[in-house]
């Protein structure tokens, strides 16, 4: 039994927008009040599909941590890594390619998808065909059992549950496991010890699934036992073999969809985006800039705000009022498009004002970011040995 633990990442490839804001980084925000968070800096995933320009990698780094932090995520509650500082990622990734299936990868349906979307680009490389592993090896590395992902992430999930089945089939039973079970029984103490096995023979041949309760809330209050010897318990006491990967669940966040400057999603490459700490005047230019409905040629032209960019943004920074104004303004031809544009900048511009003041110590003493990276990188290595331990063990590579 794992707590429950939630690793989430992004890679860093250019300034995050507000997109990233209202897509993902909301949604951490709010998960690290609720569960034990890690927030990854996915620079080996970025190499996958950026590996013919490595500048923008180290370029996006610090800044994207520093976004995060505007964006709210508290370095106190959670827990902000570098992927590349973790080497057990690779180890790991390098660890379940034994055990992976290649046409697992090759069915992943955003592999095909992808190198049809990026067809400038080579990508018929190992690396991006086993980036689904690296990012199952990400999630199993810290036993993240909480994965939050879109709808179109979900078979990555699943390909991680997978692969964490397969690889508790094939090496939960380890030589030895029932010795090793027993000899672990022994340290839990004499009477913890026997309360545990008469619990465990209640439940095998009774069926008797309160005493399975019981023993596995002993097992979790039991302070002497190694996180090995604990798994090895909670597996002997259902009958299997230890439980070495626990199996993730998707956390499905709603999806999101931020309109952008032209009324498409908000996406680097659709060149329609506001950054996330980007400053007032270009704020206020790239919405005054914005195209609206077409049909309002002149000012004393009615307009359509279904048919209207600005509208979609409408929908986001402006409340029931401000929305019924624009509705009787614009098909009445009573307001103007600046006149309607000017609450969506005042609503971009409030949003922004917190992040810039989060942003600014960090921004005056670069140092700060750095420590609370190395501080990350460290948390995370830790987790990241202990999970390490129990696979070298298993597969035969804890040499002494
Ligand atoms: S008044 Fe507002 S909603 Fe109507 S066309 Fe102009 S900007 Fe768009």
């Amino acid at each position: 039994m794992f707590p429950d633990r939630v690793l989430s990442g992004m890679r860093p490839t250019g300034k995050l927008h507000l997109g990233h804001y209202h897509g993902v980084l909301k949604n951490w925000v709010k998960l690290q009040s609720e569960y034990e968070c890690l927030f990854m800096v996915a620079d080996w995933h970025a190499l996958t599909t950026a590996y013919d320009d490595v500048s923008v990698i180290e370029k996006s780094v610090w800044d994207m941590v520093i976004d995060w932090i505007a964006a709210g995520v508290d370095p106190a509650h959670a827990t902000i890594f570098i992927q590349s500082r973790v080497p057990e990622h690779a180890e790991l990734h390098l660890l379940l390619s034994m055990v992976t299936p290649l046409s697992w990868l090759e069915r992943v349906p955003t592999y095909k998808d992808q190198i049809e979307k990026m067809s400038h680009k080579d990508l018929g490389t190992y690396g991006f065909l086993g980036y689904p592993l690296l990012q199952s090896a990400d999630i199993l590395l810290y036993r993240g059992n909480l994965v939050p992902v879109g709808e179109d992430q979900v078979p990555h999930v699943e390909i991680t549950r997978e692969i964490a089945r397969r690889f508790n089939h094939v090496f939960g039973k380890e030589v030895g496991f029932e010795e090793k079970a027993e000899a672990a029984i022994k340290k839990i103490g004499g009477k913890k010890g026997k309360l545990y096995e008469e619990l465990r023979t209640r439940y095998q041949q009774d069926g008797d699934v309160e005493a399975l309760e019981s023993a596995r809330a002993l097992l979790a209050e039991t302070q002497n036992l190694s996180h090995g010897d604990r798994e090895r318990l909670f597996g002997y006491l259902e009958g299997g073999g230890k439980m070495i990967l626990p199996e993730s669940q998707p956390l499905l966040t709603a999806a999101s969809r931020m309109p952008g400057l032209d009324g498409n999603k908000m996406s680097k490459s659709y060149g329609n985006t506001i950054s996330l700490r980007e400053d007032a005047d270009s704020v206020a230019k790239k919405i005054k800039q914005m195209p609206t409905d077409p049909a309002r040629v002149r000012r004393t032209d009615p307009g359509d705000p279904a048919k209207c960019p600005v509208w979609q943004l409408h929908q986001v920074y402006s409340d029931d009022a401000t929305k019924a104004w624009v509705v009787e303004g614009c098909k009445s031809a009573g307001i103007g498009c600046i006149q309607c544009k000017q609450p969506v900048i005042d609503g971009v511009l409030a949003e922004q004002a917190p992040m810039f003041e989060r942003a600014q110590p960090y921004l005056e003493d670069p140092t700060l970011v750095k420590k609370i990276v190395a501080d990350g990188c460290e948390r995370a290595r830790e987790l990241a040995r202990e999970t390490m331990r129990d696979v070298r063990e298993v597969m035969g590579l804890a040499y002494s």
